[in-house]
């Protein structure tokens, strides 16, 4: 089976739609959450995912505009956005995603959005943290969304390392020797100073992780940012991927 792996779309309907065209053929579409949150089609965005019939998981995003999350927790900008978001999803959204489990296995996967210790928030950026995440999940691989970053944690048990890999895009990381955490990188607002959406293709025959980037009209996302009056800071980060 192949499957597309995608993950923090963001309401960013041109990257997603991009994704969708640059990516061959696959089986199955998995998403790790965060569909909508900052981006201007929060709407377009749930609708085209439940037409892909993609396995989803809930991310903090998505419970925040779904009122689920205080406020609170997030920064000024991201407050604005998802007032926003509330505002403009409609019934259908809205029920879609309310229905999505936190975390879900699928054969040799584990899938949850942030961690599997903590799946709506916790993020995994360093290997400490990475390395005791490894015990809150049965499979061999999980996988995970939410710091918008590209990257996999591999844990050789023997002599109990943890360490990470930062995948070339188009090139397949072999799987199968070791427990790994992977992260197939942000759709709709990447954050590794490269502003093209990230996805991965997962390949359980031939048992490979391809990490891929494609390049999408940002500008009509900022377009489309601004006509809705969302925060300039986040339209314009969009540009440079942080
Ligand atoms: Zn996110």
């Amino acid at each position: 089976m192949r499957y597309l792996v995608i993950s923090d779309i963001h309401a960013n309907r041109p990257a997603l739609e991009a994704v969708l065209k640059d990516a061959p053929s696959w089986d199955a579409v998995w998403c790790l959450g965060d569909i909508v949150g900052y981006g201007p089609d929060p709407n377009d965005c749930v609708h085209r995912i439940q037409e892909l019939e993609a396995i989803t998981v809930a991310g903090n995003h998505d419970w925040a505009a779904l009122g689920l999350l205080p406020l609170d927790d997030f920064n000024a900008d991201a407050r604005h956005a998802h007032l926003w978001t509330r505002r403009e999803l409609n019934d259908f959204s809205r029920e879609y995603l309310q229905q999505l489990p936190t975390s879900l296995e699928h054969g040799d996967f584990t899938l949850v959005h942030g961690s599997p210790r903590e799946p709506i928030w916790e993020y995994l950026l360093d290997l400490v943290v990475a390395r005791a995440n490894f015990d809150h999940f049965r499979t061999p691989f999980c996988i995970v969304g939410h710091t918008h970053l590209p990257l996999i944690f591999v844990l050789n048990d023997t002599i109990n390392r943890c360490y990470t890999i930062v995948p070339d895009p188009g090139v397949p990381v072999p799987l199968g020797q070791y427990r790994m955490i992977l992260n197939p990188g942000s759709v709709g607002q990447p954050r590794d100073g490269d502003p093209r959406a990230s996805y991965a293709i997962l390949d359980t025959d031939a048992m490979t992780w391809e990490v891929r980037r494609v390049a999408y009209p940002v500008e009509i996302t900022q377009e489309r940012m601004r006509a809705r009056n969302l925060p300039e800071r986040l339209i314009k980060r969009l540009m440079v991927g942080r």
